[in-house]
Order: structure tokens, then sequence, then C-alpha cells
């Protein structure tokens, strides 16, 4: 039989009683306590009543009680769904309402909006509160937990089981909840085994740092690569650029995931040239496209191993990774590339109808393996557009493989602009236009346009005190990219509209010039 996440925890517990699952703003959980404490809270969910199937919500920042639940409801069989704190009031109802969770924890700091986000609701779900918060009369996880024993309720659990509802950023549309199992959660796990990658081997000696939100696979995926492979895991609060540094000092962190956004700020605090990275061993990045002048100067910065990652919500995070090996600072050809498949993952790059393509042909990239979730909660219209028959997750993405087997993602099939007939990447313009020293930021979009049918548009955020050229950042870009993909015109904002996982909001940026039309 595979093993569920509770047997992940019981196993570290018996191995390894005393070492530091996770550290939590000095309080420090060892894996046989982390073992007890999910048993409590198994216990307590099923003396709440709550059922194998059932869901409950987390709506907080990152704690290292969130993980606990996750275990802890997983050993019962119940579904946690992590929902992002930054959303405002309406989008958090929206995914509570969604998921149908029977209980809702919350973290101290959106106490106050819960109850007009539970008033939304067609049911009056619990409320339990992660931390005290003075004058509130909601039940707190820690004595909701405790008020159980900690002996392991043993409940019988399928690796097909769901473990994990896990919305998707909500870049393209509205979140969609992904069901993630057991088995999705340990596949990887036990292919990086089968197969070691030397960036993806973890001793007991490797610390990580889980800074992006757990309500994104970047959090609680990443959370969970740690706990899965008995490393410590030091839990931020909340991404705050200058407490990673504090962390990679003070927390011997070993191993990190960061979004390109968080990197950026990051690689940017005067001090982060004068920190000791000599115990970081890897950064991984994903999520979002790099440019490539960043990524150079993180490695510049920080000196150890680079990682990209490429992944989604439905393929539980991970599924194409381009090794240390790759990432040449004289910028070869591959650092452009999201990499090569892991272990036991399937690529295809295909035509619209499904067909495979054959190398450097752009198309659709689609994954098979074993961490492809099982389907969209209550979207099944969505999940049968997404996976195929034959097992086949459709990502949205559109990109081409290389002789060699490396894929290029261009960017979401969606975001492609049309102009007079060529596709255009902004992935690819972004990364021209990012270079340009007055740049801090960076979307380009497609604009109607009567001549071109679409137009290029870079939407720039300037550096503080940088003149307004947009010719200078136009005749800029076209010494690095085609003529005709570089941006016809420029617009100036303060700050790029971005969801809670650092993903520029395109759309939001499109809407005001597509009003009214297609
Ligand atoms: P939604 O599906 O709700 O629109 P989303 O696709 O942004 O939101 P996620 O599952 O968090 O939600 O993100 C997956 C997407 O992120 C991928 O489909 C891809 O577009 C992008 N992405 C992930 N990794 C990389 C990478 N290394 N390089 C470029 N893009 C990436
Ligand atoms: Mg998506």
């Amino acid at each position: 039989r595979m093993p569920t996440l509770g047997d992940v925890a019981r196993y570290h517990a018996e191995a390894r009683p005393d070492a530091v699952a996770l550290s939590f703003e000095g309080r420090d959980t060892t894996f046989a306590d982390f073992d007890r404490k999910t048993s409590r809270v198994a216990n307590a969910l099923i003396a709440a009543g709550l059922k194998t199937g059932d869901r409950v919500a987390y709506v907080g920042k990152n704690c290292d009680l969130y993980f606990e639940l996750l275990f802890g409801a997983a050993k019962a069989g119940v579904v946690t769904a992590p929902i992002g704190w930054r959303l405002a009031p309406p989008e958090v109802a929206y995914i509570v309402g969604d998921s149908d969770a029977k209980l809702v924890f919350v973290g101290p700091e959106l106490v106050d909006q819960i109850e007009s986000v539970a008033a939304e609701l067609a049911w009056r779900p619990e409320v339990v509160v992660m931390e005290p918060v003075a004058g509130d009369a909601h039940r707190t996880f820690e004595a909701w937990r405790d008020a159980q024993a900690d002996a392991d309720p043993r409940v019988a659990i399928k690796v097909s089981d769901i473990a994990i509802q896990l919305y998707t950023s909500g870049t393209t549309g509205r979140p969609k909840g992904a069901m993630l199992t057991h088995d999705n959660l340990l596949s990887m796990r036990k292919l990086a085994a089968e197969y070691p990658l030397a960036w993806n081997q973890w001793g007991p000696e490797d610390v990580s740092l889980v800074a992006m939100p757990v309500s994104h696979i970047g959090g609680t995926g990443w959370g969970l690569v740690g706990l899965l492979n008995g490393a410590k895991g030091v839990v931020a609060r909340e991404f705050d650029p200058f407490k990673v540094l504090d962390y990679i000092e003070h927390d011997r962190i070993s191993k990190m995931f960061m979004v390109p956004a968080a990197l950026q700020i990051v690689v940017r605090q005067p001090r982060a040239r004068e920190v000791d990275y000599s115990r970081l061993s890897h950064i991984l990045y994903g999520a979002a496209p790099i440019p490539l002048d960043l990524l150079r100067e993180c490695m510049e910065v920080f000196g150890c191993g680079f990682v990209q990652q490429y992944g989604m919500t439905e393929t539980t995070g991970t599924v194409v990774y381009l090794p240390p090996e790759d990432h040449d600072p004289a910028g070869n050809a591959r650092m452009r590339s999201a990499g090569l498949p892991m272990p036991g993952v399937e690529l295809k790059v295909m035509d619209e109808a499904g067909n495979s393509l054959p190398p450097n042909a752009v198309g659709e990239v689609a994954v098979r393996s074993g961490a492809n979730m099982a389907g969209y909660w209550k979207l099944e219209d969505a999940t049968a557009k997404t996976i195929d028959a034959d097992g086949w997750l459709r990502t949205g993405d559109a990109g081409y493989l290389d002789e060699d087997g490396y894929l290029f993602i261009h960017d979401r099939v969606k975001d492609m602009i049309i102009s007079g007939g060529e596709n255009i990447y902004p992935a690819e313009v972004e990364s021209a236009v990012y270079g340009h020293p007055h740049v801090a930021e960076v979307a380009v979009i497609g604009v109607p346009d009567d001549k071109w049918g679409e137009a290029v548009k870079a939407v720039v955020a300037l550096k503080p005190g940088a003149p307004r050229d947009p010719d200078s950042i136009i005749a800029f870009a076209r010494t690095r990219i085609a003529a005709f993909k570089a941006p016809k015109s420029i617009d100036f904002i303060d700050a790029l509209p971005r969801n809670p996982s650092g993903k520029i909001l395109r759309r939001e940026l499109r809407a005001p010039y597509w009003e009214g039309r297609s």
C-alpha cells in the first residue's frame, strides 16, 4: 500500500522523534510532537462530526499550526482548503462558499473580517481562531486541539482520497479548487527517492524556508516537500524581504522556494550583498516567468545553486525543472528554458486538436504524471476540458520542446498577442523591457489596433525618480527583440496589479482597452 500523509507523519515520528519538523516565531515542533498534535486535530474533527471527504477552510497568514491542521485533517479523511488572506472579503467569501467548508480556521489578523464573510454564506460554519485575540469569543485552535487525546484515530484512508483542495491563483479568471489526493502529494517524493536529483536531496541538516503564502502551491507544496522529507521547515508568517535575509542568516536556511516577484524584492535590499550565504545550497524559483536580468542578478548576489520550477496547482506543483548546471550566467540559450520533466512526468506540446508537435513547434503544453489532480471541485466541464481520457492535462501554457527535451514556456495561451499575423508572447517582451535601467516592473498586453489587429503595449512601473521616457524604452526593446515584438506604446503605472502569488494580472490591465469588444 502507498503511504498517506498520516503514514508519513507516523514514519518520521518513529525515525527521528526529536528532530524539529516546524519552527515558527521561536516555537519548535518535533516530529514526535507533530504526530501527536495532528492526531489530536484528527480527533477534534471527528468529534465535531466531520466525515471522510468533508471540507475545512483555512484563511490566514502562514503558521506552523496550518500544517498541523492539514496533516490532522488528512488523518481524519477531511480535506483542507487554504485560502489567500490577501484577497478581498467578497473573494474570500466566494472561495469559502465554493469549498462547502464545515469549519473555518482563521488567522488572528482576519478575525474582524470573518464574520462579514460568514454572513454571506448560505450556512453558518463554526469558526476557530489560530491564535488568541483580545476580546474575541471564538475558540482558539490550541484549546480546540488539546481538548482531545493524542491517540491516532487510525481512520482508513485511501491514497486516492482527497487531502487538499488548493485553489488556483485566479490569474486568468476565478480561482478553481484543484483536488489533490494523498497519492498526488506523495508521488513526487517517491519518484524523487527513486531517481535522486542532486538538488532534490534532503538530509537531516537541511532547513527550508516556507515564505510564500500557504494558499498557493508555492507555500503549501513547498512546506510539504520539507515535511515529507523529514527536514526542518522554518515558517514565515508573511513574506518580508528583510526577514528573508534574517532567516537565511539566523536559521541556517539551506533551501527556499520563491516566486520571481519576491526574489526581486529580496535581492534589491541594500543588505542583500552583505549576508553570508554559505549555508544556502539552493534557491528554487518559478510560478511565473523570470526576467533573465533578474535571474543573473540573483545568481551573482546569492551565489548558490538555482533551480527553476515549472508547474501549476493542478499538477501538484513542479513537473519541470531547470537544474543548476543549466544556469550559466554567461547566458546560454538554456537559461531561458523551464527545463526538463521531473522523473515520472511525461510532457508533450500539442496543436489545438491534441496532436503532438515536433521539436521547436509552439503549441499548448500538456502533462501526464501521478501528480495530476483528481479534478476541479464542482467543475465537471472544466475538469473534462482540462484532463483528457488518456490522462493528459492541458496546462493552458504555450511553449515548445527543443531537440534535447528542454521545455521553453512562452506564455499563457490566453495572453498571446496576435499582431499583424505574428504570434507574440508577452513574457519575452517583458524580459526585454525589464533590462532598461529606468524600469522597475513591466507587463505587456495586446490592445486593439485598426491596422495590426492587436498592438503590443508595455505597462511600466518606473524606478523611483526615473524619467518618463517611452521612446527610450521602446528603442531599448528594439535592440533586444525583433521590431514587430517591441512595444508600440508605453503606459506608466505606479505598481502593477498582482494576485497574492505575485503574478501580474494582465487581464486587469487589458480590460479598459477591450471594453465593449471581444
Ligand atoms: P488560474 O489558473 O486561476 O488562472 P494560475 O494559472 O496563475 O491561475 P497557478 O496554478 O498558481 O495558477 O499557476 C500555474 C501557472 O503559472 C502555469 O500555468 C504557468 O502559466 C505559470 N508558471 C508556473 N511556473 C512557471 C515558470 N517556471 N515559468 C513561467 N510560468 C510559470
Ligand atoms: Mg492556471
